[in-house]
């Protein structure tokens, strides 16, 4: 048993895929081809917003944000202290300084009550400037964005929502992708919409930042790639990639249909032996991860290790515990609900083609 078959999924799309990427072969355009804006069109459709602007990475995304939004040196961003690295690498990369939240113990999402505590904090130390919230979709779900968007609000920050693990989630119907002033979302393989190899996009509704993500990506273009007139980085989607997600994405609402499916097959089985994960009222996941909490973590993946089932821990090292985040000066105890979640936390294999 694989924990993300995506041998299945291709198998399930090989004829469509293949000549997609015939397509590019023959046509030769590797780079910035025409699947490349055919997609981001494609992809700003589905998500509901004016502008996707594709990357090279869902890493990169973030980091184009932060120029997007001119986040440097002396700025605080509050993020979760429970993500993956990339989330918090970003702000770093930027220099500016990230400051960890807890997390909601219910959703694993960014703890809005922590979440102003914190902000209140930075203000009363008066060494940083409060600049940005990053919200991340952790395994799926949507952040708390009615009142993640209140708090902003009161302390005129700007929303970065990390959809890299929500691509496909959804409140009340509007998509991840469309929360905040700006989105990310990741195309690594694994990921709800993945494609074979690495990729990435930024979503808003603001001309303004498209413009400047659409320079950014290529070398801080201005008219054309050899007139610079800001610096900017080389973070493009490969045309065989974007040809690859057209099929993929044109497949992708069967496919988190049977996501959701297979949440709910997990859920009837598993509820009475585990705290399994609930979706709030209005709420739809994507399911980038079915995640259970458990005291007895290491007993519970051994005994599915002998029935043949594979689990894996997403994360077993919260942000403000890594070696490279040392420097900001966190102790263990600063985020209860994080690392309590690190402890206990395991995923089941999550995928559209999952026959349970
Ligand atoms: C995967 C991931 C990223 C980074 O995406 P890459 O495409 O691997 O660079 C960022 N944030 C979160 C929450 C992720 O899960």
């Amino acid at each position: 048993m694989q924990f993300i078959d995506l041998a299945a999924q291709y198998q399930h799309l090989k004829e469509k895929i293949d000549k997609r990427i015939q397509t590019v072969l023959d046509h030769g355009k590797y780079i910035m081809g025409p699947e490349v804006s055919e997609l981001e069109d494609k992809l700003a459709e589905y998500v509901g917003v004016k502008h996707a602007v594709t990357c090279a990475n869902g890493t990169d995304a973030l980091t184009l944000c932060m120029m997007a939004l001119d986040i440097k040196e002396g700025d605080a961003v509050f993020c979760p202290t429970f993500t993956f690295f990339a989330t918090a690498e970003a702000v770093a990369f930027a220099k500016a300084t990230p400051v960890f939240v807890d997390s909601d113990e219910q959703t694993f999402n960014i703890c809005p009550v922590d979440l102003e505590k914190r902000i209140k904090n930075v203000i009363a130390e008066g060494k940083l400037k409060p600049k940005a919230i990053i919200a991340v979709d952790l395994f799926g779900l949507p952040a708390n964005y009615p009142e993640l968007e209140r708090i902003a609000k009161k302390y005129d920050l700007k929303i970065i929502e990390d959809a890299a693990q929500g691509f496909g989630g959804s409140i009340n119907a509007k998509k991840t992708g469309s929360f905040g002033d700006i989105a990310t979302t990741s195309f690594f393989p694994a990921k709800p919409l993945g494609c074979y190899g690495d990729g990435g996009a930024v979503f808003t509704n603001n001309d303004g930042y498209a413009e400047l993500l659409r320079s950014f990506r290529v070398h801080g273009k201005g008219n054309d790639k050899y007139d610079n007139i800001r610096i900017g980085m080389n973070s493009r989607l490969d045309t065989i990639q974007a040809a690859i997600l057209l099929e993929k994405l044109a497949e992708f609402p069967q496919e988190l249909i049977s996501r959701n499916k297979a949440a709910t097959n997990y859920e009837k089985e598993l509820s009475t032996h585990f705290k399994t994960p609930q979706v709030p009222e209005g709420y739809v996941s994507s399911w980038a991860q079915y995640t259970l909490v458990d005291e007895n973590r290491d007993a519970a993946m051994a005994e599915y290790k002998e029935q043949g089932i594979p689990t894996v821990v997403y994360y077993a090292t919260c942000m403000h515990q890594q070696t490279a985040f040392k420097y900001l000066g966190y102790c263990e105890g600063d985020f209860p609900v994080a690392e309590k979640l690190a402890k206990q936390v395991f995923s089941l294999p999550m995928h559209p083609y999952l026959i349970i």
